[in-house]
């Protein structure tokens, strides 16, 4: 490989929106054939909005909003920032704001699964069923339907439990970038299997996969952050060259670990760092722009 055309290659692909590490990163693209892509902020804008709360019999929705609020007001996981954004967009009581939030002590995040801290005297957990069944927390039929039905428009439903019972749903909405569909249509016309990598709910995977051309049987979901790593694994050592498309630090060991490691330049700098190659504006169809781009390069080279 002439290092001449290789750098040609690379200027390229700076006008084109990628950032590439080096040169030698090309090599790495003429063998992929599988493209993992996270879902929350690769193929979803990532920018989440509250859009319902359901509540248990017994608890107020204004109190459930507070106390979730209250905790992931300290969390920077999308999740968390739409709950916390969420309160503060509610009507309020004719006090100025809806309120000031009450102190939270004891915070912690769980990753991938959710936060909890104290609030007025009372362990409040939101997030994912797992968390609150490693506190023996069961979820009532009521919370659960909730969640399913959120979960078939495609929305993340996350549970609020204080006292030892569930007793709110909260549903977040992300959309599906208006580029991804097409995205999607561009790796496969490269000859990629696509895969839908996810810590989020598989019905909500699944739903956005259906969206963007991905079937149900590529979609890897409610895998924990330190996961993911694991499942590029599991690929390649099924023979598989996989390229991995994230922003999150979530991704980062999984971006590191596959053939090539492609990161949302509107992402997280520790997924920047990992990666071979950065989309600079974050549109998932530079992906392909990418490795096509790459493939052309090499066959010059040949
Ligand atoms: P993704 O792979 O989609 O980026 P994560 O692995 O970060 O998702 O999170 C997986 C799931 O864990 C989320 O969909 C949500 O249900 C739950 N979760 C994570 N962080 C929080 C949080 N701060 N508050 C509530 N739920 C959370
Ligand atoms: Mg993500």
């Amino acid at each position: 490989a002439t290092p001449t055309a290789l750098m040609v290659g690379t200027g390229r692909g700076a006008q084109l929106g990628i950032l590439i590490k080096g040169p030698e990163v090309l090599e790495s693209t003429r063998r992929v054939d599988t493209v993992v892509l996270d879902k929350t902020g690769t193929v979803t804008s990532g920018r989440m909005e509250l859009v319902s709360t359901v509540t248990a019999p017994g608890t107020g929705e204004k109190q459930a909003l507070r106390y979730a609020a209250a905790v992931e007001h300290a969390s920077e996981h999308p999740v968390g920032r739409a709950v916390a954004a969420g309160y503060e967009a509610e009507p309020s009581d004719g006090e100025g704001s809806s309120g000031e939030l009450p102190p939270v002590t004891d915070f912690s995040n769980v990753p991938g699964l959710g936060v909890r801290g104290t609030v007025e005297g009372r362990e409040v957990l939101v997030g994912r069923a797992a968390l609150l069944a490693a506190e023996g927390i069961s979820v009532p039929d009521e919370l659960a339907a909730a969640q399913r039905a959120a979960a078939g428009r495609g929305q993340t439903a996350v549970l609020v439990a204080w006292e030892g019972a569930a007793r709110a749903v909260l549903a977040v909405a992300d959309a599906v970038k208006p580029t991804s569909a097409e995205a999607v249509t561009r790796l496969k016309a490269l000859g990629l299997e696509p895969v839908l990598l996810t810590g989020d709910n598989t019905a909500v995977a699944r739903t956005v996969a259906a969206e963007v051309g991905i079937p149900a049987e590529q979609v890897i979901a409610e895998v924990l952050p330190q996961a993911k790593v694991d499942v590029v694994r599991r690929l390649q050592r099924e023979g598989r060259t996989v390229a991995m498309v994230g922003d999150g630090v979530n991704d980062a060991a999984a971006l590191a670990t596959a053939d090539l490691g492609l990161a949302m330049g509107t992402g997280t700098d520790a997924a920047i760092q990992a990666g071979d190659l950065t989309l600079v504006r974050g549109d998932l169809r530079v992906a392909a722009d990418a490795i096509r781009l790459a493939r052309r390069t090499l066959a010059t080279i040949k």
